[in-house]
């Protein structure tokens, strides 16, 4: 029966749209319930199915159990690598200039159409936990339980339809409390009247990675492989790489990041220090303590002996990537708590379950953390969808796929039709075997937020299976100068991305094809010149929102 189904659904539907329903070919004619449990900042290479020596460190068995029972996409990228441009692209299936949010602050057309609206048309239940962070009210959602803005790891604050717009704080860890209420939500709407679809949005593992106590312990004794390019010197790179403020080394704050109380004289931002402070007065005095007491131990040989140069990187380095994988841990454990409430309720076989995250990160490569870039590490983003009775387990797709593709692809697994308006392509024709005829072959990126944290230029480009071009655009802000820059990588020759070739005389041909190409993705997506050297600032904010309805 699953060949049949197979044959029949991947040659009868359309590659962009699945009028009829998959589950009319079903056994049990039941529709597929869906889960979509997205992260924040999860980095791939801390999931252990993607076979990266992190996390052969660091493992992740219960996210591999989904990869077991499905499809690992290992060419999954992001169009704007950052936080709430994604999850609004999530929602409607378009890139970031075409909803609106093309930056961290504004702004989501609330007038867009979101695959959970039409999803409840089609008679789903739906409801979304855990990290919201979008000025536009949920809609499409018969429930919500939604984090106050970026969250905190302990004892955060939740909103519901019944709170009468107030957060209300609860004790606990964030990653389990978000399952928690997942979990309590399913446990009223798990019924044979009605598919559910459930969006579980953790706040983990975004910085500043605060681990729950019991994982606190983990990784003490590990050294973690340093990635090749920690101390990436940027040579070949443009100007945009001496002026970004996301390097481990220069740019991450004592006490945030690395937990230790602060050090005299250091130079953190002033956001830096004040996050810190936040997230510490959410904890109660008993938290605070054990946490104080544990971090004060961790800390005795560091603030004996702090290592300096190239030694402190290192020092950082370290620790950083044990708070990393320690939040993660969490998360892991978590998608198997919930896996195993699922498989207890008897609907394991008959729903979906996508893990992603809102776009990838940067785990010392290039000496950075954090995202922002199209660099791979940060425009990648773990891809998993498994399914028992429609994904072949253990497969793997190589094929170009982004995240304006998922919106479509929940459609298509309801039996929905996609809206030509929807940018992306459903993922089903890959259920297969991986592959699907007529496949993208290149990708558009677009990152805007510029000014802002981070100071990464606004820059956008090209990914084909081999190569990437970028173009660093846009006006200075600050001591910052307008950029006109391009950046060329053959990824099979240059993996670590650190060898610009773009004025490389051997790759004329391969640069000229791939502007053209760019121009014409850039015609082909919508990017006027409007959107594409628009100059976004505070002070414009409203006209752009308006601009854009
Ligand atoms: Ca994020």
């Amino acid at each position: 029966m699953k060949n049949n189904l197979f044959s029949t659904s991947m040659v009868v539907l359309p590659i962009i749209s699945a009028v009829q329903p998959i589950w009319a070919q079903k056994v049990s004619n039941k529709p597929l319930n869906i889960v979509c449990i997205f992260t924040d900042d999860h980095a791939f290479q801390t999931i252990s199915a993607y076979g990266h020596p992190i996390s052969k460190l660091a493992p992740t068995p219960n996210i591999d159990r989904l990869a077991g029972n499905g499809m690992l996409f290992t060419q999954s990228f992001v169009e704007n690598s950052i936080s709430a441009p994604s999850r609004a692209t999530l929602l409607t299936g378009l890139y970031s200039h075409q909803h609106g949010q093309t930056r961290l602050g504004c702004c989501l057309n609330p007038q867009k159409q979101w695959f959970t609206e039409l999803l409840q048309k089609k008679g789903y239940v739906t409801s979304v936990f855990g990290k919201w962070h979008l000025n536009v009210e949920p809609k499409g959602f018969d429930h919500y339980d939604i984090l106050f803005d970026q969250g905190e790891y302990y004892n955060p604050k939740f909103r519901r339809p019944d709170t009468n717009g107030e957060y209300i704080k609860e004790k606990g860890y964030a990653t389990t409390l978000i399952t928690d209420h997942a979990i309590e939500w399913l446990e009223k709407n798990i019924s044979d009247e009605k598919p559910f679809c459930v969006l579980v949005n953790h706040k983990a593992p975004h910085r500043n990675w605060m681990p729950d106590f019991p994982n606190m312990h983990l990784f003490e004794d590990v050294d973690f492989p340093e990635p090749e390019t920690l101390f990436d010197d940027y040579t070949t790179r443009g100007p945009q790489m001496k002026t970004q403020e996301l390097t481990i080394d220069r740019h991450m704050g004592y006490a945030f990041d690395f937990k230790v109380r602060e050090l005299k004289n250091e130079p953190t931002l002033q956001y830096i220090r004040d996050s810190w402070l936040m997230a510490m007065a959410e904890m109660d005095s008993e938290q605070r303590a054990t946490w104080e007491a544990i971090y004060d131990k961790k800390n005795e040989e560091f603030l004996k002996n702090p290592p300096v140069g190239k030694d402190l990187l290192r020092w950082k380095y370290q620790r950083y990537v044990k708070e990393y994988c320690r939040t993660i841990r969490s998360v892991d454990e978590q998608v198997g708590r919930l896996l195993d409430y699922l498989e207890e309720k008897g609907v394991l076989d008959n729903t979906v379950i996508v893990y992603t995250s809102d776009q990838g990160f940067l785990l010392g490569e290039h000496g950075l953390y954090d995202k922002r870039f199209m660099y791979e590490e940060s425009f990648r983003t773990p891809l998993i969808i498994s399914c028992p009775s429609l994904v072949k387990k253990h497969s793997v797709c190589k094929e170009l796929v982004q995240n304006i593709d998922l919106a479509p692809t929940f459609l298509s697994l309801a039996g929905v039709e996609v809206p030509k308006e929807m940018s992306g392509r459903s993922l089903l024709p890959l259920f297969k075997n991986g592959k699907a005829e007529n496949w993208r072959n290149e990708l558009y990126y677009h990152f805007y937020d510029y000014p802002a944290v981070g100071s990464v230029r606004k820059h956008d480009g090209i990914r084909t299976k081999r190569y990437k071009l970028i173009h660093w655009h846009g006006e200075g802000s600050g001591n910052d100068e307008a950029i006109d820059f391009w950046e060329l990588y053959d990824l099979k020759k240059d993996v670590m991305e650190v060898n610009n070739v773009y004025d490389n005389p051997k790759y004329v041909k391969v640069r000229e094809a791939l502007t053209v190409q760019l121009e014409k993705l850039r015609k082909d997506v919508g990017v006027t010149e409007k959107t594409f050297y628009i100059k976004i600032h505070e002070n414009e904010k409203t006209k752009l929102y308006n601009d854009s309805l």
